[in-house]
């Protein structure tokens, strides 16, 4: 496909936050955005269009394909049936097989791993009695965490003991699960990659994330990641791209053990622009959300050179009434999502804190 002009118009599946940067980094490029979401959604308010339907509404997602030039989405629990229909209209990037991998624990780490790369040790929970072979293969301690929709430490259980994993269990309702062996990281960091139509691939420095009641709290560039380390990081988010024939912004979360045979463990992959690569909005030329927007609109990606050093800090519920503070903070870029109701956990806005680059 030859880049879409500017004048055209992408359609983003998801009305939060991600498709709200996103819209705003179309925008200088003379593209349009058109929302769909199942409720008005922060998006929405920057956006030249938006639908309000369910997910399910198969003629509402046809009737918005057909009224766009290439869609993507920016949470990865579209329902699968919905991308299929749009698909059938228009290209979805990244595609389907993404989306498909990322949204079960277990098909995604099974997937990884079967590319040869390292994940924690895993096993299906998905009855009583299959409690027992997973603690035979992991061990007695680790984590339950469901295969579906679990985000931010939600659908999580810890596991002391064993005899303790049927409990946690039925703690997530019974829902089919992946009991995860305990990584002793010394830190986590993430890559953020982006590929384009053509294949070609570029990757922003890499952040060192601080998490914070299971969501995160901080990413700072640059991080304390030996540079080999950071390179073999990035081989491995490059190797997980290709493999899925990615076309877009892939976040990969790692777990770093520096004294380990294998020091590079991947947590999980988000088949969209990611929380920890905010930061790229104030401290590089073109941030995750337009290389996101250039990749699947089929243009030439933009550069991911990094001019300053920084710390993105999440706004997370009541931070946010801090903005004035923040607002008058020399150095710092305030981004707030425009949400109404600064709830407990909800992600409000973040800020950028630049310096010079070291
Ligand atoms: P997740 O939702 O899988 O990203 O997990 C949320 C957080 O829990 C991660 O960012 C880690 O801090 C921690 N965590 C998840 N899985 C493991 C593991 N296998 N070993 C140690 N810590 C973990």
């Amino acid at each position: 496909m030859t880049a879409l002009p500017p004048g055209a118009t992408i359609g983003i599946l998801g009305g939060g936050q991600l498709g709200r940067m996103l819209a705003l980094a179309a925008a200088p490029l003379g593209l349009k955005c058109h929302i769909y979401s199942d409720v008005h959604g922060p998006a929405c308010d920057v956006a030249a269009a938006s639908t309000i339907a369910p997910y399910e509404d198969t003629a509402a997602i046809r009737a918005f394909a057909s009224a766009v030039d290439v869609i993507t989405y920016e949470f990865e629990n579209v329902p699968l049936e919905a991308a299929a229909a749009a698909e059938a209209i228009k290209p979805v990037r990244p595609g389907p097989k993404a989306l498909a991998v990322a949204q079960d624990r277990l098909e995604e780490k099974t997937f990884i791993r079967g590319i040869g790369i390292p994940v924690a040790p895993f096993a299906a929970v998905d009855s009583e009695a299959s409690c027992a072979d997973a603690v035979r293969i992991i061990g007695d301690a680790g984590i339950l965490k469901t295969r579906r929709l679990g985000y931010d430490g939600k659908g999580q259980v810890r596991v002391k003991s064993g005899a303790d994993l049927p409990a946690a269990f039925s703690a997530l309702k019974g829902a089919p699960s992946v009991f995860e062996g305990l990584v002793p990281f010394a830190y986590e960091v993430s890559v953020l990659v982006v590929r384009s139509v053509a294949g070609d691939i570029r990757f922003y420095d890499i952040p060192l994330n601080t998490h914070k009641d299971g969501i995160l709290d901080t990413s700072t560039v640059p991080s304390p990641l030996p540079a080999h380390h950071a390179a073999r990081a990035q081989d491995i988010a490059g190797a997980i791209a290709t493999a899925l024939g990615y076309v877009g912004v892939l976040g990969v979360e790692l777990f770093y053990l520096p004294d380990a045979a294998e020091p590079l463990v991947v947590n999980e992959i988000a088949p969209r622009v990611h929380n920890s690569g905010h930061w790229t909005m104030d401290a590089c030329l073109c941030s995750q959300f337009g290389n996101h927007i250039r990749a699947v609109a089929g243009w030439p990606l933009g550069p991911t050179d990094r001019h300053s050093d920084v710390t993105m800090t999440n706004l997370i519920g009541a931070d946010v009434n801090a903005w004035e503070q923040f607002a008058a903070e020399p150095d710092t870029a305030v981004h707030l999502y425009g949400k109404p109701e600064a709830r407990p956990g909800r992600k409000m806005g973040h800020i950028n804190r630049l310096k010079p680059r070291r």
